[in-house]
């Protein structure tokens, strides 16, 4: 398919978030926070998250969605499959 969102699906890693500071991970946590409470999903270890999320998360943080899904790769907030969406970036 056309377009720049990854293809692959967003699962978050819950517990790699908290672990990490705050000044890397507080938006990102702060958007997960809040879609938990929406959902009223609180004591999962993962959180799947739309791919237009990533999208607005990507312009928080000042990258491209592909910029954005290798960073948490790095951070292991994702797993390493997220990083061939990559490829699909530009
Ligand atoms: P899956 O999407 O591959 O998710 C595998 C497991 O990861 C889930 O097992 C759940 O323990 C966890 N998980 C994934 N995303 C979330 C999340 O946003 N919140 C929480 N709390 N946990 C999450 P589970 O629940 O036994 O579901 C097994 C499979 O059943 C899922 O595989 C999915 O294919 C399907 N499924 C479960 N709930 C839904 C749903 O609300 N919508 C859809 N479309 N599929 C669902
Ligand atoms: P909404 O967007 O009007 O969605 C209403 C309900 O439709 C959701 O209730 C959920 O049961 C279902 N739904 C909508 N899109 C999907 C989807 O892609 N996959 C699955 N499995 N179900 C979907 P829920 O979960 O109680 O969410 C309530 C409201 O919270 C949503 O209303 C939306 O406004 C917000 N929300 C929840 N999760 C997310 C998210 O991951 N991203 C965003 N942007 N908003 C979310
Ligand atoms: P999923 O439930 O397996 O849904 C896969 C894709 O099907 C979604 O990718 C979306 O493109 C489409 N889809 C599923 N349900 C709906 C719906 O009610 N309305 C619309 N317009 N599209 C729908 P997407 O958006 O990237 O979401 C990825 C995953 O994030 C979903 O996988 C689900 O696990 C989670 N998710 C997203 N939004 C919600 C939500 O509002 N509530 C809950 N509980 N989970 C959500």
């Amino acid at each position: 398919p056309s377009g720049s969102e990854p293809a692959a699906k967003i699962v978050i890693n819950l517990e790699r978030l908290q672990q990490l500071p705050a000044e890397k991970a507080g938006p990102l946590a702060r958007y997960a926070a809040a879609i938990q409470s929406q959902r009223g999903d609180y004591n999962g270890k993962v959180l799947s998250i739309r791919n237009e999320d990533l999208r607005s998360l990507a312009i928080i943080y000042d990258m491209s969605p592909g910029e954005l899904s290798d960073q948490l790769v790095d951070w292991g907030v994702l797993p390493p499959e997220a990083r061939i969406a990559r490829a699909l970036d530009e």
